[in-house]
């Protein structure tokens, strides 16, 4: 039993209606949590009005002054202090929660707003007069006429004003303004066919964001506005996604492996159009990508997912940033496979920030553009220079050995023709419109594992007896290694238990050849060991199989024939997945011949 609490009264309390105050300082508390979510509910609103231009004018982070202009159907004057009392909604009657099609429909963000700020509305429906109408802290002002244009202005002075221990959980006015820009941007992500600007006041306004409305069709409208929000490198290395199952749709654009971030940033997910961050669909995005990025990387992707509303729940949360599918397994098994098929079809494709980088990398540094122009010396000085011969530039280099390969191989394939390899790693491939430089061992590796994931999924990994098995001393580990002895025979590891603190390996993967088997099971530990206990059993396999993949490919520092080198571009062009390694980055850049010509300053 706890001792009764000094504060509590032992006689029976009275119970007592809240004034309508109260209850909207209180619904605003879930509603109104910081400036971007008014920011949120008032685009929202401006959207449900069918506005197709919807200005956001924002102070101190919004701390000051939240203002938005729009151009939509307008508020008529009969109905203003209806819409700013509480549950008042025009957008739904009540009699169906599961069928609703607009932003809107709780009917509390506006009489919440009136409740910690002090709300402005000037609204004008077509062929009426302008009128205004304010609320201060929950108390509501008189209709005032007013001039304006058609459509609606809602602005929202000093919120929180009303309840400053609110007031004090808010952060800088920079991290406000940040939160603000990102609410804007996810919305105009989701209605590319409005105009959205951004302006921060101060003494000199800044326009923070603007974008113009995109027409065509759908998937054109998203690419132009992604193309804006999200910047050129996320349009060009985004793949068009869309697929579809059991009444599900699924939309948008996802970026290549290789165009991965190093946190969840560019994640952007919408369901019926509206922007959610729900933790199932974002598992269900990093699972898609599991198989290609390590996991301090994370993909780029805007994803909608459209259904009939009945199959989802919008109303679990006030802020509606949450959904429940009804059948959450298909929302997420869509997203998995609709992203691996996308990512299998451009197979080989690197990305362009790939070749971009490889650019950068050649250009000048920052100082400004330069441009180098060799005086070039005339061909028979070459000759003059000692211990060259006659007509030889002095370029070869005893660590870049470069094979001239000059074969009959046709260009016009993806990757093109093999024609010399560089630091016995690099595979230099000339293609129809370019040229393309492969990273050997992370091709390699990558084919490798992908033929081990084929194996085991046809019937096991392929192995090999040793000819003697190999001890090998694991002391307390081995304990750890024998628990798994039934996977790991499936992988192509046959192991049994040796005294007490060993391990006899007996065969061995067939596709790693003859090896240190004492090498591979002491990494395999090590890999094991860093999952840590919660490491899943399809992790475990992962991580064994990209081991495998490891130890089973050629290693940088080979020196190839060219057929060997033509046999491996072939094999990438014909491998899903391949354009990248088992860690996310690339295998190879592909220098298109405009490229080459922009370094010489030729275009
Ligand atoms: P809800 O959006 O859930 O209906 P709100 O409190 O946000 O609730 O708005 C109440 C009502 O006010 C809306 O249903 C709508 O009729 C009207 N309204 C609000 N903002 C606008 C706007 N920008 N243009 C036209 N009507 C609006
Ligand atoms: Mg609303």
């Amino acid at each position: 039993m706890h001792a009764p609490d000094p504060n509590i009264s032992q006689s029976a309390p009275k119970i007592r209606q809240l004034d309508e105050a109260a209850v909207n300082r209180i619904a605003a508390g879930e509603v109104v949590e910081r400036p971007a979510s008014a920011v949120k509910e008032l685009i929202e609103n401006s959207i449900d009005a069918g506005a197709s231009r919807i200005d956001v004018t924002v102070a101190e982070g919004g701390k000051r002054l939240i203002r938005v202009e729009d151009n939509g159907c307008g508020i008529p004057a009969e109905d203003l202090q209806l819409a700013l009392s509480r549950h008042a909604t025009s957008k739904i009657d009540g009699s169906d929660l599961l069928n609703i099609h607009t932003f809107g429909f709780r009917g509390e963000a506006l009489p919440s707003l009136g409740a910690v700020g002090r709300l402005k509305i000037n609204s004008r429906v077509s062929g009426a007069d302008t009128y205004a109408l304010e609320v201060q802290g929950g108390h509501l002002g008189t209709l005032q006429p007013t001039s304006g244009q058609q459509g609606t202005v809602v602005e929202l002075r000093d919120l929180f004003f009303a309840t400053p221990a609110r007031l004090k959980f808010l952060r800088t006015d920079r991290a406000e303004m940040q939160a603000v820009t990102d609410v804007v941007k996810r919305l105009a992500m989701a209605e590319p066919y409005v105009r959205f600007t951004l302006t921060e006041a101060t003494d000199k306004p800044r326009q923070v964001l603007s974008f113009l409305a995109e027409t065509g069709d759908p998937m054109d409208a998203l690419a132009g506005r992604l193309r804006a929000v999200l910047g050129r490198e996320f349009s060009e290395n985004a793949l068009a996604i869309d697929a579809e199952r059991e009444g599900l749709h699924l939309s948008g654009y996802a970026a290549l492996p290789t165009y991965s971030r190093g946190s969840a940033v560019q994640q952007y997910l919408f369901v019926n159009g509206r922007p959610v961050r729900d933790k199932l669909l974002i598992g269900a995005l990093r699972a898609a990508y599991s198989d290609f990025l390590s996991r301090d990387r994370h993909p780029a992707a805007v994803l909608f997912l459209d259904c009939d509303p009945q199959l989802v729940d919008v109303n679990v949360h006030p802020a509606k940033s949450e959904v429940r599918f009804r059948d959450p397994g298909v929302a997420r098994g869509l997203i998995v496979s609709g992203l691996r098929h996308a990512l299998a079809e451009a197979g080989h494709r690197a990305s362009t920030t790939v070749s971009g980088e490889t650019l950068g990398a050649f250009t000048a540094p920052a100082e400004g553009p330069r441009i180098y122009q060799m005086d070039r010396p005339a061909a028979h000085h070459w000759g003059q220079q000692p211990g060259l011969a006659e007509g030889t530039a002095p370029f070869a280099s005893a660590s870049a050995r470069v094979e001239e390969l000059i074969e009959d191989i046709p260009t016009d394939f993806p990757l093109g023709a093999a024609r010399a390899q560089l630091h016995e790693n690099y595979v230099v491939a000339q293609t129809s419109d370019g040229m393309v430089i492969v990273d050997q061992h992370a091709a390699h590796e990558r084919l490798v594992y992908e033929r081990l994931k084929r194996q085991l999924a046809a019937n096991g990994i392929a192995s090999q007896a040793l000819l003697v098995p190999q001890i090998v001393e694991l002391g307390n580990d081995a304990a750890r290694l024998l628990e798994m002895a039934e996977e790991l025979a499936e992988l192509g590891f046959v192991i049994e238990l040796f005294g007490s603190g060993a391990v006899a390996v007996h065969e061995t993967p067939a596709i790693l050849g003859q090896i240190d088997a004492e090498g591979v099971i002491r990494d395999l530990l090590d890999d094991l060991h860093a999952l840590g206990d919660s490491g899943t059993l399809r992790a475990r396999i992962d991580a064994i199989l990209s081991r495998v993949a490891c130890h089973g490919s050629v290693r940088s520092g080979r020196r190839m024939s060219a057929d060997e080198m033509n046999a491996l571009l072939r094999e990438m062009e014909a491998t899903p997945h391949s354009g990248q390694c088992n860690h996310g980055r690339p295998t190879y850049v592909e220098l298109k011949l405009k490229d080459i010509e922009r370094l010489f300053g030729r275009t």
